[in-house]
């Protein structure tokens, strides 16, 4: 494959930060991969599997000279990122990102981009409930989807060459405005994810069923959102700060039609209860077709990264 950026830098290597310098490399799509996070300990978990060419604490040090910049912390922590790295950006860089969340992070960083420098916000909608470096692995972006919000005012160049390097890690890249993308993540995503939070935490909170009980009798449906309720307590906290209106625009009319159900339900109405988990069935069906999920028993869940990988964003 050929070389799409001469030097990549990463700042932040948790799992989405790694699986890019896994693919990247792998794919041989940049010359040099610099990478910078925080903590040392980090830092020292990333060096040890090798995912990088150079190394630093310093997140001004690795943007130095790179033609690709990609913000991969959570989102909460961009702006304060963005301030250190601003002065540092090479003229003729793109800058991106990996943040759940695109009308938030246009707000923040966009005004902190330097003169000369092309801002083009990304999303790779892959992930699992792991963090970290080691959580990472080349093959997450393949057969995913990348949405890309830029403004109408960036250069057709960078968001070409942006979109070719996430079509090289194996990704489908798609051209979104960001408050759009914003309202699809939410009720794809976010939304799910604060009910699985909300289901493990009433279990959680119960009396009448001992954890214990919870555990042993733990069938599937409940297995399931604890696999999503397990992810990363930052990441998904800094999604519902940013993501506020169109979470709560979502989880309106979420909760107007768990009214309906709950109604459907103490009136004995099985025509339409019937009715409406036929339609969700040929749902399931759609996304399997589409090639974003698999159809083994158990969602395909074992042991393997293949099978790890879902459509978290
Ligand atoms: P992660 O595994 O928890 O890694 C987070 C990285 O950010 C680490 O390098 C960490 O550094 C650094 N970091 C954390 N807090 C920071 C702060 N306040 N200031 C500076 N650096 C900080 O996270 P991830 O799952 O890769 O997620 C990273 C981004 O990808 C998020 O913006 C998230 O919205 C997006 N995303 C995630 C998924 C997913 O399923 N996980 C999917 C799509 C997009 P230290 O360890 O050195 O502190």
């Amino acid at each position: 494959m050929s070389v799409v950026f001469e030097k990549m830098a990463l700042i932040g290597v948790g799992l989405i930060g790694s699986s890019i310098a896994q693919a990247a490399r792998q794919r041989g799509v940049v010359n040099h991969i610099s990478i910078a996070t925080r903590r040392q300990e980090t830092l020292e978990e990333a060096r040890s599997i090798n995912i990088g060419d150079s190394y630093t604490t310093e997140a001004k040090k690795a943007v130095a000279d790179a033609d690709l910049v990609i913000l991969c912390t959570p989102v909460g922590a961009f702006e304060n990122v963005m301030k250190q790295i601003a002065p540092a950006l090479k003229r003729g860089a793109v800058l991106t990102d990996v943040g759940s969340v695109k009308g938030h992070v246009h707000k923040v960083v966009g005004p902190l981009v330097p003169a000369g420098v092309d801002f083009v916000p990304g999303h790779p909608m892959a992930g699992t409930e792991y963090s970290g470096p080691l959580a990472g692995f080349p093959s997450l972006f393949e057969g995913r989807w990348c949405i890309l919000t830029p403004e109408a005012d960036i250069a057709p160049k960078a968001v070409e060459n942006l979109s070719a390097f996430w079509r090289a890690l194996g990704s489908d890249v798609e051209l979104m405005d960001s408050a759009h993308h914003d309202l699809v993540v939410a009720i794809t995503s976010h939304v799910p994810h604060l009910v699985a939070y909300n289901i493990v935490g009433t279990v959680d909170d119960m009396e009448t069923v001992s954890k214990s009980e919870v555990i042993k009798f733990s069938a599937g449906g409940f297995r399931d959102f604890t696999r999503i309720a397990a992810s990363d307590p930052v990441m998904w906290r800094d999604v519902f700060l940013t993501n506020r209106d169109a979470v709560l625009e979502m989880l309106g009319r979420f909760l107007e039609d768990l009214s309906v159900l709950q109604r459907a339900i103490r009136v004995g109405d099985g025509v339409a209860l019937e009715a409406l988990f036929t339609r969700t069935r040929a749902i399931r069906r759609s996304i399997i077709d589409a090639g974003q999920e698999t159809a083994a028993p158990d969602f395909g869940r074992t042991q393997s990264h293949e099978d790890e990988k879902d459509t978290k964003s």
